[in-house]
């Protein structure tokens, strides 16, 4: 028997399957899906068995042997192998990277080089210490001790012999359990044979006897039976307790909020919306839907009720919602409805966590996985329903290898299932609303709060004229106004600062210009070195501008602030409030997130101060008043999405206020308050910014008219990114077809990461057919020649941003 096996090495050629022979005692449980140690030149390696055969088209001497069967049962079931195929071509990864986002980190496998001392005759004094008394020890010790040459040398000498140890990352969690054993007549002889001092092994004996549980760890005993270590030991050496491990899972904390599970009836709106998904599901059709509801229209409860649909039918379902550490009120929801059928994973937990919550998914002992991306991989056998909460998300998008995107992933799916999508949101990319207004997708729209509130009245700011009155605050009079009657209203204030990793940016303070590209409609970056601003879509460059070239004014100049600095402002403008502040800073640790936003919940605090990651998921009652106190950064990303992404922050934050009984006002501050992002977060009107912001992708040839793919090159030395940028570019114009624009090469938006030079080229078309075949090509090239110099190529089909 012959497996084909897709190795864990990501190298050109290697990314192709590779036979070897399976030895007959394995014959039985060889499995497609499953993984196993086989060795790779002089290296044993983890690899995956894609295929299983009876013969070889190869020289069938020249094969190798597996060398061992790590899962008994298949990893990766059928569908995944399909979908791993599809992922390789669609992001042009490797096989084994595509395989491996698949699974959970803990059973991604980890390498340890091992020496082996052979024969100590001959070998120096220095080097034999290493070993001690051991016979094994790791490479490590040898590098630290700075004896590399010496380790050569007795490898080619044959002393020592080089082993690769595969470990996997995680481990199951096991722990010890206790019971009498079970012949009953050993138990009460034993029992009536203890010496009379022994009191404390007869109460437990008897505790024990007169429990219905039968088994227990020694916590429990110490808990419930008032036992110890000693005592338990004791009778386990007497034969008459027995010991046995026990495999459970981690118990993933979480902080208790006094909810129930509401049943609400629903809406008209909402039983029609839900209608048409229920009927998909009925029909078994694969259809994509586009549910449009405004923030607080109960689109969670409809994704709540569609699942237990699928439940009830024995199928499975996928929740994903954008990093759902962020929104443990969500997660909540799901677990008050469904209990411990559902499994939960997202980057806050641990490694051991995440691999416990997959095992649950796998042995089909959970029926739901509420998730954030990669749990869109959840191994389920009979999916009836896939539903992406926040589709507009960028998060969704991975920006490392494999350069996925959930949604599209979500739609593979539901192909292979014939069950239908549901891609949720107050604000859906334009990619995605495009296709529904095309009916590609089919579109649900809820209008209404679901509790018939009002949306929020909104405020807009000019913050230049509160410059020009003289108030330097970043406060303005409306907003710091709002902020003191909602104090003494004892209601609560959620403040938010749009801040971005990256947003550097020149802006006039009097009348609000940002300096953009006459090119590209986007505003210029700025880079400190020389005082430059420059366009990183076609390489346009020019210094920064002393005065602002609309009005004049000397007050032009890089924008941004740190929550800090608005903490300290807020401490002194409303020296009585209670500020939690909530950003990068302030929830580094495990469960910090979850633990401000109870704190808030249960009004412990006047103001929540944060940044991007408030802006979704509350829904808190006493929330009556937002202030945004910067909407601009977003607005002047170097990205054809800014516009987008600031009319979908704003409506989002805005959608935090007067979610309940009372009602909500919001305030954005802003420098631009005629830019039209801005001016339709007023009415919080979807429509209207579509069609506007529509028209602006076409005049300016962005997506959704046209398709975006980037090309990036870098490397230590800024003369080779350069050059090797200006290869590819070049090979990209000659091999396209000529109606495919190649834009560049130019310096990338963050130009230098880690020491390595950015650049980057962009391919615009409307359709090229050959396209992922010439990206073949060139990265055929890359990988057999330039990589040699240390060039990294990427290329990013669709990417989410082109920074
Ligand atoms: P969305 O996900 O669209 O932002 P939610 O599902 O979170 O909206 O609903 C917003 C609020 O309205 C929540 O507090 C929810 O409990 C409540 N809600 C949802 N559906 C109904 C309904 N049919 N009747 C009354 N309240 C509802
Ligand atoms: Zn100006
Ligand atoms: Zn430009």
């Amino acid at each position: 028997m012959i497996v084909e096996v897709i190795v864990d090495v990501s190298a050109y050629p290697i990314d192709r399957p590779f036979d070897y022979i399976v030895p007959e005692k394995l014959e039985t449980i060889i499995e497609r899906g499953s993984r196993v140690h086989v060795p790779f030149g002089n290296r044993k390696v983890l690899g995956f068995i894609t295929n299983i055969k009876e013969h070889s088209d190869l020289d069938m001497s020249k094969l190798k042997e597996i060398i061992s069967i790590i899962d008994v049962e298949p990893v990766i079931t059928e569908e995944l192998l399909q979908l791993s195929k599809w992922m390789t071509n669609k992001t042009l990864c490797y096989e084994i990277d595509a395989l491996q986002v698949m699974l959970p980190a803990a059973l991604r496998a980890t390498y340890k080089k091992e020496i082996r001392l052979v024969e100590r005759d001959g070998v120096d004094i220095e080097s034999l210490a290493l070993f001690g008394s051991k016979e094994i020890v790791s490479y490590e010790i040898f590098e630290k001790a700075g004896l590399l040459r010496q380790l050569k040398k007795y490898l080619d000498q044959g002393n020592f012999q080089l082993d690769t140890v595969i470990k996997q990352h995680g481990k199951m969690k096991i722990i010890a359990q206790y019971r009498l054993v079970e012949n009953m007549e050993l138990v009460h002889t034993q029992l009536s044979e203890l010496p009379k001092n022994a009191i404390k092994q007869k109460e437990l004996i008897e505790w024990l006897l007169t429990q219905k549980q039968s088994t227990y760890t020694m916590a429990e005993l110490k808990d419930s039976a008032q036992t110890n270590n000693h005592t338990v030991k004791a009778l386990i050496e007497k034969g008459i307790l027995e010991t046995k491990n026990k495999e459970i899972y981690r118990e993933i904390s979480s902080l208790e909020y006094n909810d129930k599970d509401h049943r609400f009836k629903l809406t008209d709106e909402q039983q029609e919306a839900l209608s048409k998904i229920n009927d998909a599901q009925n029909n078994n059709e694969h259809t994509t839907f586009l549910l449009h509801g405004i923030t607080g229209s109960g689109k969670t409860e409809i994704y709540l009720n569609a699942i237990e649909k699928s439940i009830n039918e024995g199928k499975e379902a996928i929740m994903l919602v954008p990093e759902i550490s962020l929104t443990p009120q969500m997660t909540r929801r799901f677990k008050l409805r469904f209990h411990d059928q559902v499994a939960v994973m997202h980057s806050g937990l641990s490694v051991g966590e995440k691999f416990d919550e997959w095992r649950k998914i796998w042995r089909g002992e959970v029926k739901v996985v509420v998730g954030a991306r990669s749990a869109i991989f959840a191994p389920f056998k009979n999916l009836g329903l896939i539903i992406l909460d926040e589709e507009h998300e960028s998060t969704y998008k991975q920006e490392d290898i494999p350069r996925y995107h959930a949604r599209d992933v979500a739609i593979w799916r539901s192909n292979f299932h014939q069950c239908p999508v549901v891609l949720g949101s107050a604000t859906p990319s334009l990619e995605s609303y495009a296709r529904a207004s095309k009916g590609v997708y089919s579109l649900l729209t809820l209008h209404m709060r679901a509790k018939e509130q009002s949306l929020p009245v909104v405020n807009i700011v000019d913050m230049r004229a509160e410059l020009k009155s003289g108030n330097r605050s970043m406060f303005s009079i409306d907003l710091a106004d709002a902020v003191r009657e909602k104090l003494e209203k004892k209601e609560q204030i959620v403040l938010f600062l749009n801040k971005r990793g990256f947003s550097s940016f020149v802006l006039c303070r009097d009348c609000g210009t940002v300096v953009e590209c006459d090119n590209c409609d986007i505003s210029l970056t700025y880079h400190r070195e020389g005082e430059q601003l420059k366009c990183h879509y076609c390489g346009h460059q020019e210094p920064v501008p002393k005065q602002c070239p609309e009005c004049s004014s000397e007050h032009i100049r890089f924008f941004g602030t740190g929550t800090q600095k608005v903490e300290e402002e807020i401490t002194k403008l409303f020296p009585y409030a209670r500020v939690l502040r909530m950003d990068v800073d302030t929830t580094r640790t495990k469960g910090s997130h979850e633990r401000i936003l109870k704190q808030f919940g249960d009004g412990e605090a006047d103001i929540l101060l944060g940044t991007q990651m408030i802006a979704k998921g509350l829904d808190f009652p006493n929330i009556t008043l937002v202030g945004v106190l910067n909407a601009d950064t977003t607005l002047h990303l170097a990205d054809f999405r800014a516009a987008e992404k600031t009319f979908q922050l704003m409506t989002q934050v805005s959608g935090r206020a007067g979610r309940h009984d009372k009602e909500g006002q919001v305030h954005i501050q802003t420098y631009t308050p005629e830019h039209y992002a801005i001016e339709y977060s007023k009415s919080q009107l979807y429509e209207p910014f579509y069609h506007k912001e529509m028209q602006v992708r076409k005049q300016f040839e962005y997506p959704p008219f046209y398709y975006l793919t980037l090309v990036q090159v870098t490397h230590e030395n800024v003369m080779l990114a350069s050059e090797y940028a200006k290869l590819a570019t070049d090979w990209l114009r000659a091999n396209l077809s000529a109606s495919t624009m190649v834009i560049g090469p130019t310096s990338s938006a963050i130009s230098k990461i880690q020491n390595r030079y950015r650049y980057q080229c962009l391919i615009k078309y409307k359709k090229e057919p050959i396209l992922v075949e010439k990206l073949q090509q060139l990265i055929k090239i890359y990988r057999t020649e330039w990589i040699k110099k240390g060039i990294i190529l990427t290329i990013d089909l669709d990417p989410s941003t082109i920074l």
